[in-house]
This record gives C-alpha cells, sequence and structure tokens, in this order.
C-alpha cells in the first residue's frame, strides 16, 4: 500500500512538473511517506526528520504523509516546528497545495474514503508490475492494529474504477497486477470477477492480491486458483497465531480446523500452491504453549516468504491496554524460534525448485550491474547472469537455491 502510494505522490508530482531526486541536500521539496503499524518504524519518522532538516536546502519544503502523519495530526508541528505539511494517508493527493501557497502550513489527516482515487491524476508510471488498491480501510479491528484508525473504516472501489487502472496499467505496459487492501477478498465487488475480468487482457500474464483474511476466502475465489492460470500460485493469508486463545484475544475469532480447511482446498485445486503468513508473537498474553502451536502451525502448514514481528504497542488499540504485556526479552527470544522454522521452510521449498524451469518476471539489474533479479510465481527472487534487461518474462532454469534466493539461467525469452 505504501508502495502504492509512493508511486502516485511521484506521478503526481512529476505531472506538475518536478523532477523526482533522491538527494536531501540539493531538493526543493521532501516527502517522508510514513507507516504506523509497529512502534519502531513510527518512532524513526521523527530522527529521520530531524536528520533532513539539517542537511535540507533553507528554502525546501519538507513534511511526512502516510499513517504517522494521521497518527500524530497537529502534534508533528510541534515536535518539528519547521515542518511544512503533515497529510495522512487519504489525503496526499492534496500535496500540490503547498506548492502553491508554500508559507503556509498544510494539515489534513481527515478519512476522506475514496475521494484521493478520483483526485489523483491518471499514473503514468510504467512498470512490469502494476500495484492497484481495490479498497481503502479495514473493519476488522483486530486488537493489536492501528490500521482501522489510521485508515478508517473499509470501502470498497468501484468495479468500473478498478478496470478502468487495470486497463490504464496494461496499456501503460504493466504485465502483472497486484491487487491490494488490507482485506483484499473482503473487496465487496468481488475479488474472483475483478481477477477473471483482468485475465481477459492479454497483455495481462500474472495477476496476485494482498492480504487476505482467512474467514473471507470465498469458494469462487479458491476455485479461481485451479481455472486461472494468470493467477499465481501464492497467497498470503495472514494466520498471526497458531493458538485459539491468542487469535480470540487478537479478535481474529477463527477456527484453526477452518483455516486448514481452506489451505487443503486451494491444494485440491492447485497442488503447486504455496501460502505465506504474518505472525505476531509476544501478544499479550501468550503462553509458552501459546507460542509452541504458533510454531507448529508455521511447520504444519509450511508457509514460505512469511513475515514475523514482535507484538509492539500501538495508540488507539485495545491490545496496547491488555495486562501481561510479554516482556522483550521474550519477544526476542520467541521471534529467533519462528524465524529459524520460517527460513527453513524458505530453504526447503527454493531447493526443491532446483532443475526446474519456471516463468519469472523481470525486475531489473542487481545494485553490481552484473546480474538480473526475476520473480518466480511464488515470489522468490532469482538472481540470473546477465547485465542488461532483455525481456520482461523469461523462462527461468533454477540452478542453485540457498534459504534467501535463488540462482537460474535464462532458457528462452516468453515476452
Ligand atoms: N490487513 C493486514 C494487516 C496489515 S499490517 C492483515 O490482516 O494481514 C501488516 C502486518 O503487520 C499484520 O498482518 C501483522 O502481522 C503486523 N502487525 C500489525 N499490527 C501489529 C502490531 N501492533 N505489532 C506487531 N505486528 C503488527
Amino acid at each position: 500500500m505504501n508502495v502504492y502510494d509512493g508511486q502516485r505522490i511521484v506521478s503526481m508530482l512529476c505531472g506538475r512538473g518536478l523532477i523526482q531526486t533522491e538527494n536531501v541536500a540539493t531538493a526543493d521539496l521532501i516527502i517522508l511517506n510514513t507507516c504506523a503499524v509497529r512502534e519502531k518504524a513510527s518512532n524513526k519518522v521523527f530522527s529521520e526528520l530531524g536528520r533532513i532538516r539539517d542537511r535540507k536546502k533553507p528554502d525546501a519544503l519538507f513534511g511526512i504523509v502516510g499513517c504517522v502523519a494521521r497518527e500524530e495530526g497537529a502534534n508533528a508541528f510541534r515536535r518539528i516546528p519547521e515542518l511544512n505539511f503533515v497529510l495522512g494517508p487519504q489525503s496526499y493527493h492534496k500535496l500540490p497545495e503547498i506548492l502553491d501557497n508554500p508559507d503556509a502550513r498544510l494539515l489534513n489527516v481527515d478519512l476522506s474514503g475514496l475521494e484521493k482515487f478520483d483526485a489523483l491524476p491518471p499514473s503514468t508510471e510504467s512498470p512490469a508490475v502494476a500495484y492497484i488498491p481495490i479498497q481503502e480501510g479495514c473493519d476488522h479491528c483486530c486488537t493489536y492494529c492501528i490500521v482501522p484508525y489510521t485508515r478508517g473504516r473499509e470501502l470498497s472501489r468501484d468495479f468500473d474504477d478498478v478496470m478502468r487502472d487495470v486497463l490504464d496499467a496494461a496499456d501503460n505496459g504493466a504485465i502483472e497486477i497486484c491487487f491490494l487492501g488490507q482485506n483484499v477478498n473482503g473487496y465487496k465487488n468481488s475479488l474472483a470477477n475483478l481477477i477473471r475480468e483482468t485475465a481477459k487482457i492479454d497483455s495481462i500474464k500474472r495477476i496476485r492480491f494482498t492480504s487476505s483474511y482467512p474467514t473471507e476466502m470465498s469458494d469462487d475465489l479458491i476455485a479461481l486458483f485451479g481455472t486461472e492460470p494468470k493467477l499465481l500460485p501464492f497467497l498470503n493469508m495472514p494466520i498471526q497465531s497458531g493458538s485459539p486463545d491468542v487469535l480470540t484475544r487478537m479478535n481474529r475469532p477463527y477456527n484453526l480446523d477452518l483455516y486448514i480447511d481452506i489451505v487443503n482446498k486451494l491444494r485440491s485445486v492447485r497442488p503447486d500452491i504455496q501460502i505465506s503468513s504474518d505472525f505476531i508473537v509476544g501478544f499479550p498474553g501468550e503462553t509458552d504453549s501459546d507460542f509452541e502451536m504458533t510454531c507448529d502451525i508455521a511447520q504444519k502448514i509450511g508457509y514460505i516468504n512469511s513475515y514475523s514481528f514482535k507484538y509492539s504497542p500501538r495508540p488507539h488499540t485495545a491490545a496496547a491496554l491488555m495486562k501481561d504485556q510479554i516482556p522483550e526479552s521474550v519477544k526476542k527470544q520467541r521471534l529467533k524460534i519462528l524465524d529459524d522454522i520460517l527460513t527453513e521452510n524458505n530453504r526447503q521449498f527454493n531447493e526443491s525448485c532446483i532443475g526446474k524451469t519456471m516463468s519469472c518476471l523481470v525486475e531489473g539489474p542487481d545494485k553490481t550491474g552484473r546480474h538480473l533479479l526475476a520473480r518466480t510465481p511464488w515470489m522468490q527472487q532469482v538472481i540470473v547472469n546477465a547485465s542488461t534487461k532483455t525481456a520482461p518474462l523469461q523462462s527461468i532454469r533454477i540452478t542453485n537455491a540457498n534459504k534467501c534466493s535463488l540462482r537460474g539461467e535464462i532458457v528462452k525469452t516468453e515476452l
């Protein structure tokens, strides 16, 4: 979501004649796009703003957009008085106002719903992967999560508006579409229909979506994994914890049997599907045996490419006020144990790919310029010995693997 927001900000401002730079010392306008999901990221924002203030040109405008802006509001101006703007995740389309009126402070952290999608100019970017949000906000109210506060209630965009964005992205050269939302499978106008409609576009070769709420996987969507070859065999469906008690306190009251049943159904229609999850360890009251259940499910499902976090108390959330907060040292130990399991899952899956040939999306050169980086249908990174970006979709034979990535060689150009 943040990557998408960042891209839209860049393309909006480039449309006004600005040129993108990463050099803080020479920039005329500096924007820090922020995430408030965990405390650490949120805290870093203000130290980073202090650094920017000391390095920027005296007359350069600077400010924050995104969820920390929404969380802090006018308080951000008290913490860093030199700030010129503070705009929430649903009001960054108002950014050009600061260019028209650079002497005024711009503050807008309103939850204006889907307004930004109409207000933003069409994207002029031409990436191979187009991220397209189909909803804003979230109604699930997990007790640890600040998102319903920073991004508001869940709203689904119009089907036709989304399809217009998909067609624009295809016209701009996208070959992969990733539908975005906090709870993307809960999209009110049918995610399955959106995927079917998108798959009809010849130049779109890969479709995926993130992230999904377990109880909202409809049978129609599950079946589509078996019938729609453009839908990648990879699904992020966060379980967060393997303990029914912890899940209840997280206000994610799904039954583990139901979760496993969905995974089994997905595997029966698409045997090569791989599942990824997000995990939180050290949620208030989590016992050793609760944590063991999380480790068990991580092994049992064999998740790949997952994300694991230490629980971080956030303002405006119920869990922050719960008793039995877990000491940092215990959270750290548990995270290490879980990470070892997740890494081992990745290593095993990566090694199972050696010798296979798969269709991969080429992202571009690596930092050395001697290799190309590509993504498999399961979102693993492949490093290829080639320096110039040839075509966006290549058939790649996997020659080697470790816990982090794959090595491969181009067999033939697909597109
Ligand atoms: N809607 C997405 C969540 C977006 S935030 C979902 O339900 O999966 C991305 C991930 O950050 C979450 O899945 C969760 O694992 C993690 N997260 C959210 N709040 C957190 C907190 N307070 N502490 C630690 N991790 C958190």
